[in-house]
Parts: C-alpha cells; sequence; structure tokens
C-alpha cells in the first residue's frame, strides 16, 4: 500500500486507543522518573550536608529510580497480543498472513506450523527470525528455507520462534499488535502448557474453524482450558473457508444459521465468557484465503475482487473487514486495561510515597531549623550579658586607675611640699 493510505487507515484505527494510551503512559513515566532521580539527588546532599535523612532513608529513596527505570522498561515493550487457535489446516496462517496483507507464515499442505510462531514488528525495515533460546538473528532471504526446515526440526510444539517484520510493511504491526499461530489443537496432549507458555498474556484469542465441518471437543476443550485459566477471555470464532459455501448455495443460510447458534451457544453457555448480544459480534463467516489474495492484488494496484475464489466475494471480504474492525476495538481497549491499569496505579503509588517522605523530611527540616535559631537566640542573650558585664568591669577599672592616679598625684604634691 502507498505510504499515505496506510497512515489515513491507521490513524481512524480503534489501535489508536491503545497507541496513545502507551504514549502518554510512557511520557507520564518519563517526567516521574525525572522528578524521582532530581529528589534523589537533593536527598543525597541534604545528607552530605546535614545528616537529616538516614542510610536507609537514602537506600529507599535510590530503589524508587531502579523501580521506576524497570517499569519504563516494561512500558516500551507493551504490546497487544492475539493468539490463533484451532485444528490443523482451519487456516490460522492464512488469516494471520490476510490480516498482515503479506504471506509471511507458510501455509497449506506440508507446512503445518508444529511449533509456535509469533510475527512481531521491527525497527529499521529488518526482517529476521529468531528461535527459542537463542538470540541469533537468522535472515529473512532463508525465511522460506527456515519456515519448511521448521516443519521437518524435532522443535517442542510448545517452544516459539519469533518472527521480526518491518513494522511499515503493516499498519497493525506498526500500532504493536503481535500474532501468536499456534500448531493445530488437536495434535497437542500438553494444552496446560500451551496456555501457561503463550496465552495468560494474550489479549483476544481467535478460534478459527473450518465451516465446512463443525467444532471439535478438541478446540472446545482447549477453550474451556483457557477461561479456566484467565478471566472472560476475550474470544473471536471465524468460521473459515466460507468461499467453500458458494458451491452449495440453496443451503447456505440455513448452515450459516446452524453455527451461528453453537457458536454463540458454546461462548454463552458453555464458556459463559461473553453475554447474547456480545457474542453475536464475535462469530464471522469469512475466507481467509480469498481475503489475502484480494490484498496481494489490491498492492499491486488491481481491484480486490481479482482475487476472488467463488460467488459472494464482496460479502467475505466486508466480513473480514468486520471481523477486524471489532477485533482492534476489542484487543486495544482490552490491552489498556490489563498492561497500563496497573502500571498507572503503581506510578500512582510510588509519587504518593515519595510526597509523603519529602513531607516528613521538611517536618523535620524545619524542627531542625528552628532549634539551631533557639541556640542562636541563647548565644546572643549570653554575649549581650557578657558585653554589659565587661562595660561593668571597665567602669569599675576606670574609676579604680582614676582614684589611683588622684591618690599618687596627691601623694606626688605632698611630698614635692614637704
Ligand atoms: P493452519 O494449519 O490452520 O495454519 O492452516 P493454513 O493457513 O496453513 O491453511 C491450510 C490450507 O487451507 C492452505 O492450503 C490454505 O491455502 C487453505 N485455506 C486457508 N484458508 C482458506 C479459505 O478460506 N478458503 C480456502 N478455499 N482455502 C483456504
Amino acid at each position: 500500500l502507498p505510504e499515505t493510505r496506510l497512515y489515513q487507515s491507521n490513524d481512524k484505527s480503534p489501535l489508536q486507543i491503545f497507541v496513545r494510551a502507551k504514549k502518554k503512559i510512557n511520557d507520564i513515566y518519563g517526567e516521574i522518573e525525572e522528578y524521582v532521580l532530581e529528589t534523589t539527588t537533593f536527598i543525597n546532599a541534604l545528607h552530605a550536608e546535614a545528616e537529616i535523612v538516614d542510610k536507609a532513608e537514602r537506600e529507599l529513596f535510590e530503589s524508587y529510580v531502579y523501580k521506576v527505570a524497570a517499569i519504563r522498561e516494561v512500558l516500551q515493550r507493551d504490546h497487544m497480543k492475539v493468539a490463533f487457535f484451532g485444528r490443523t489446516s482451519n487456516g490460522k496462517s492464512s488469516v494471520i498472513n490476510a490480516m498482515l496483507r503479506e504471506k509471511i507464515l507458510p501455509s497449506g499442505i506440508g507446512h503445518t506450523t508444529n511449533c509456535f510462531c509469533q510475527v512481531e514488528g521491527s525497527n529499521g525495515g529488518e526482517a529476521y527470525l529468531m528461535k527459542e533460546g537463542s538470540d541469533e538473528k537468522l535472515n529473512v532471504v532463508n525465511i522460506k528455507q527456515l519456515a519448511n526446515a521448521l516443519c521437518q526440526e524435532k522443535l517442542c510444539e510448545s517452544s516459539l520462534v519469533r518472527i521480526f517484520w518491518p513494522r511499515e510493511r503493516c499498519s497493525l504491526l506498526r500500532d504493536d499488535v503481535v500474532f501468536v499461530d499456534s500448531p493445530g489443537v488437536d495434535v497437542s496432549a500438553n494444552l496446560d502448557d500451551w496456555i501457561d507458555n503463550h496465552c495468560l498474556n494474550a489479549d483476544v484469542f481467535v478460534l478459527v474453524l473450518n465451516a465446512e465441518s463443525t467444532m471439535t471437543r478438541a478446540e472446545k476443550q482447549f477453550f474451556h482450558t483457557v477461561s479456566q485459566k484467565l478471566s472472560k477471555p476475550n474470544i473471536f470464532i471465524l468460521n473459515n473457508r466460507w468461499d467453500a459455501s458458494a458451491n452449495e448455495p440453496e443451503c447456505q443460510e440455513s448452515v450459516k444459521s446452524q453455527h451461528t447458534e453453537r457458536c454463540i451457544d458454546f461462548l454463552t453457555k458453555e464458556l459463559k465468557v461473553s453475554n447474547e448480544k456480545e457474542a453475536t459480534e464475535r462469530v464471522f463467516f469469512v475466507s481467509a484465503r480469498e481475503t489475502l489474495q484480494a490484498r496481494i492484488e489490491e498492492a499491486k494496484g488491481n481491484p480486490p475482487h481479482m482475487g476472488a475464489i467463488a460467488e459472494g466475494f464482496q460479502m467475505r471480504y466486508f466480513e473480514f473487514q468486520d471481523f477486524e474492525r471489532k477485533f482492534e476495538e476489542c484487543i486495544s481497549q482490552s490491552a489498556v486495561k490489563t498492561k497500563f491499569q496497573q502500571h498507572s496505579s503503581r506510578g500512582k503509588s510510588v509519587s504518593g510515597d515519595m510526597r509523603s517522605m519529602l513531607d516528613n523530611i521538611y517536618e523535620r527540616i524545619t524542627i531542625f531549623r528552628n532549634l539551631k535559631q533557639d541556640q542562636k537566640n541563647m548565644l546572643t542573650e549570653r554575649i549581650q550579658g557578657t558585653e554589659t558585664q565587661m562595660m561593668q568591669v571597665t567602669r569599675e577599672m576606670k574609676m579604680k586607675i582614676h582614684n589611683m592616679v588622684e591618690e599618687v598625684e596627691e601623694k606626688v604634691s605632698k611630698a614635692l611640699n614637704e
């Protein structure tokens, strides 16, 4: 897409709720950091000059410097995370690629994802891969070979491969959305490990179903476990491969209402994660493959319907866009709450604690100053007393000398007369 179009669509995106909140909280924490540093310098100087603060207090102030720096680091890395689940070949990778508008994740027969793949934005136009437990950046030239190799390599199914893709290539990556693709829920016995390692910090879950069949026990079981571990997870359900329904137009509507009812029941009655109204906004009928093809055509400057697979393209394309819009609203609101609520109350408590410590020090300084003033007053009084005494003594001495001189003079004149 031309850069300007990306900007336009992006600025209206609900993801901006998160983007703006992230900027704001980072700015506020920048100010808190300045305040903490300035205060600590002041406190250290106070200790050096007058020993009004003790060592323990100084250490406490310094600990705030580290605390604030650590929170700032976490805040700068905060993102919105969406995780995709479903049976193998339902189209999880295709949905992610369609949203990214590019074929980034390998998909199709022979490309079964047998470990977790995370796609996130990279800075500076770089594209590379990183395997779990290694800092090595594997060049993008090898992305396809590596993707193939991942299928053959005996990687633990709950391990993670991170794919870094240039932010400027996709507005979702630029706005800090991180995508996680999972191995099929049908292949794993370690659902607990999966959830503990990859799901606890996910803001949104997308269940990708195959619209040509019904939801399986494995798919349901996975989300039962998720909703036991997380309170009210945000779950979207995509009935993918809906293009296939074009072959049987006579039963399209009945199949659709049957799937819709089952999906809504699953969210409301079984998982109890949403009410009826919310649930109707969480179920979609799409074709990921077709959407991806349409977007690739669009990027070439062609009309999107050139990517159509079957009759009814426009409806499916709209539905995919509708899903993206609702998804963006949900993920940004959820991420703001889960990621920033805690940090903003931490920030409040840090500045509150420091304020009361400073109030306490100020009180001590006032007492100290009054004490000094009293000492000064006492000293002044004492000096004044000494001065009076001295004057008295001087006066007496003067009298004595005067008398002595008079006496001597008298004696001398008497002697002279004699
Ligand atoms: P995953 O294993 O769930 O990640 O599934 P993939 O995304 O790898 O898709 C498996 C195969 O189904 C690939 O050949 C895709 O091109 C194909 N596929 C995915 N989505 C659709 C769709 O909406 N319609 C059709 N006709 N094929 C699809």
